[in-house]
This record gives C-alpha cells, sequence and structure tokens, in this order.
C-alpha cells in the first residue's frame, strides 16, 4: 500500500537530479557578503554576488539600517492597505521617484513581487502581454497570475514583435509588452528606443524589468529607462532594491495614476506584510548614495572594464555582454559544473549556469564584477582562471 506522506514521488524526482549529476547542496555563506567571502567554512574571492556596488555590507547602509529599527522597530507588523504603511515606506518611493525622474514609484517586498503583482493588476481579459523568450522567470510567473493572453516574441528581434503586434492589434483591447532592461545571462542590454517605438506605433504599453540595470545603467544609476534618455515613453519601469541597492525590495516606476491603482489592487501589497523597516533604511540611504555622486558606478564600470579586458587577452570566450556581468562560455555541461567546482577549490567562486537556465550546449560560469573589488583581488581571480582553464584544455 502506498502511503503519500512517505513522499515517494519527491524522492524519485530527487534520485533523477542525483542520476543527472545536478544534485547539490546549497552553498553557506558565513560573513558578509562582499568581494571577499567565507564560503563552506574557506575565505574565497567572490565572483558570484548581485551586489554591484558593494552596497550590500556597506558601513553607510548598516547605519542606516539600525537608525531604522531604532526609529521603527524589527518588523512592520501588517500589510501596507491597513496599518504597515509607515512613513519610511512613504520617503523611499518619494526618493525613488526623483531618482527615476518618474511622476510616482510604488515600493514591493522584492522584484519578484512587484513582477508577481504590478502584471496582473494591469491586465485583464481581452489584454495581451508580448513578452521577449529570454525574460526572467518572474515575468513569466507574474503574467500567468493575469487573465490576459500571452505571446512571445524571439529574443530582441524586432521583426518578430512587430509581427506579434500587428497580428495582436485588432484582436486585443490593451497590449501590454515587457522585457528585461539588461539580460541576466548575457549581459545584453534590451533594444528599448527601438522597442518604445513600435510599441508607440502599435499603441501598445510598454514594461521594462531593470533589475539588473537598477544601479549598474544610466545615470548614476538611474537604469536602461534613463541611459537611453526614454524617460515618460516607458510606462512601466520596474527595479529591484536587492542587486546594486544591496538591500531587499522591488519597485515600479511611472505615473500617478499606475501609483494610485496599484495601492489598491496590487495583491501583494494587500496581502503581504510591508517592508521591514530596516530593509527601507538601508534602501533609501543607498539611493542617497548614488544621488550624491557617480563614484560607485564608476568603479563598478571600470573593474568590470578591466576584467573583461584581462579574460579576453587569456582567450576565453566572454560572449557579448554590454555590462558588468560577464559570462564565460564553456559550453558542455559537466565540463561547466567541473570548471566551477575547480574554480572553487582554487579560491574562486564563480557559479555554473547550465540547462536548463541557459541553452543546452551553452554552459557557462556566470562571473559578476563588483565595485568593491581590488584590482589585485580580479588580478588572482584571472590567473586562477588562467591555471584551471589550461588545466582543462580550455585555453
Ligand atoms: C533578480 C531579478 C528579479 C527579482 O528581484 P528580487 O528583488 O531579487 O526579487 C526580477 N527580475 C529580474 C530581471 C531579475 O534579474
Amino acid at each position: 500500500m502506498s502511503n503519500v506522506h512517505e513522499l515517494n514521488f519527491l524522492k524519485e524526482k530527487i534520485q533523477e537530479l542525483k542520476d543527472q549529476g545536478v544534485y547539490r547542496k546549497l552553498p553557506v555563506l558565513d560573513s558578509p557578503t562582499g568581494p571577499e567571502v567565507i564560503l563552506n567554512g574557506k575565505r574565497v574571492i567572490n565572483l558570484s554576488s548581485n551586489n554591484y556596488l558593494g552596497f550590500a555590507n556597506h558601513e553607510r547602509l548598516r547605519k542606516a539600517a539600525i537608525k531604522a529599527v531604532e526609529e521603527y522597530g524589527a518588523g512592520s507588523g501588517a500589510v501596507r492597505t491597513i496599518i504597515g504603511n509607515m512613513k519610511i515606506h512613504e520617503d523611499l518611493e518619494k526618493i525613488l521617484s526623483e531618482f527615476k525622474r518618474e511622476e510616482a514609484v510604488f515600493v514591493y517586498q522584492s522584484g519578484f513581487n512587484c513582477n508577481a503583482g504590478t502584471i496582473q493588476a494591469i491586465t485583464e481579459e481581452g489584454d495581451i502581454i508580448i513578452s521577449d523568450e529570454l525574460n526572467h522567470a518572474s515575468i513569466i510567473d507574474g503574467s500567468r497570475l493575469s487573465k490576459a493572453d500571452r505571446a512571445i516574441y524571439k529574443h530582441s528581434d524586432m521583426d518578430s514583435l512587430e509581427k506579434v503586434l500587428k497580428e495582436s492589434r485588432k484582436k486585443y483591447k490593451n497590449i501590454l509588452v515587457i522585457t528585461d532592461g539588461v539580460f541576466s545571462m548575457d549581459g545584453d542590454i534590451a533594444k528599448l528606443p527601438e522597442i518604445v517605438e513600435l510599441a508607440e506605433k502599435y499603441d501598445a504599453m510598454t514594461y521594462v524589468d531593470d533589475a539588473h540595470g537598477s544601479g549598474v545603467l544610466g545615470e548614476s544609476g538611474r537604469g536602461t529607462v534613463d541611459h537611453f534618455k526614454l524617460h515618460n515613453r516607458v510606462d512601466f519601469s520596474i527595479g529591484t532594491l536587492s542587486k546594486a541597492i544591496g538591500s531587499v525590495g522591488g519597485y515600479v516606476a511611472g505615473s500617478q495614476t499606475m501609483y494610485e491603482w496599484l495601492s489598491h489592487r496590487a495583491r501583494p501589497a494587500l496581502f503581504s506584510t510591508s517592508l521591514p523597516p530596516a530593509a527601507v533604511g538601508a534602501s533609501i540611504e543607498a539611493i542617497k548614495m548614488l544621488m550624491e555622486s557617480t563614484e560607485y558606478t564608476d568603479k563598478l564600470w571600470d573593474n568590470a572594464k578591466y576584467f573583461k579586458e584581462k579574460m579576453s587577452q587569456s582567450g576565453f570566450d566572454i560572449g557579448n555582454s554590454q555590462t558588468p556581468i560577464t559570462p564565460v562560455i564553456i559550453g558542455e555541461e559537466g565540463k561547466t559544473m567541473e570548471f566551477s567546482r575547480k574554480l572553487l577549490e582554487n579560491g574562486v567562486f564563480v557559479s555554473g549556469i547550465v540547462f536548463p537556465t541557459v541553452p543546452k550546449n551553452t554552459g557557462r560560469v556566470r562571473c559578476m564584477v563588483t565595485a568593491a573589488h581590488s584590482k589585485e583581488q580580479l588580478d588572482i581571480a584571472v590567473e586562477v582562471f588562467n591555471k584551471v582553464g589550461r588545466e582543462m584544455g580550455l585555453i
């Protein structure tokens, strides 16, 4: 007799993972995140976090978080629509809308939540969502929560997008075109000026998820919309506070009308407790730091350029990234994971990324250089890449 409580159906799936060689334990970090970390008990150079500006453990953010706890406590106690909307949440939205140069900003508990809440609130039956095939999982999940129909266009292929727009225009009421601002696996930037032009031609709304553009692209990290000077031409501009900003949270920048509607209908605001004060205080401080100076973004780009040049000179295939994201493309899945493992044995942590996250035979280790890395740390990392690369016959 089968006993469902033994979860044998899951045990079988876990065995499949083991047979495929992709079963793993979660790595354990026993230090703040930064250019060097203690991972599984060993000090290593970290080239895997999204902490682009080194803000996650920055003295100013730590202090701001502590101050927010002292003023507002550890938790907010309620969802925003009941009594969890503290003044500090409003302060964050105000400074973000200034920073983003948009009329209004609505803040969520994470970037994932933002997509899960916004897309379904702004679309309905009779609408269509048109999405780049490489869009982030949270956009896919967010779109699935909507009653609108969905269509996919080929990655950054404007002919493919126009074809779908043309077919959709007569059939649907509203059209929402969604793209990542920066694609996280390859580091390429969306063709936003062309996307916006096509959307305007077919009277469609635009929605850009700038999780990897926030704090990275544009003037002092204002994002992809600022990078292309498309202010007020993108209807919904999504950012995260969890990557370059160094804290946690997500937001959508746009119009006052958008804000008013989301404050009534965004389900994560209605049914999930608001961000804790510490996270909000840290985010406010980070945005202030970006508005004060371009020091951090300049350092990020300088480091990224330095690292990419060295890796390219060594003979590695670093793809076509236009941002600090630096993929080192290996190809075969097993070889990719072996490369990542050997790098770690030699003191450098770079996670391997393979199918199904990227297409088959395009396995890569993805290097995330940050503003906090020293040139010496980057030099050591490149040396380790060279040593392991030669041992494995990759260069
Ligand atoms: C990381 C990421 C998110 C999720 O952001 P969190 O704040 O970590 O939840 C959403 N969209 C894209 C494109 C991302 O890269």
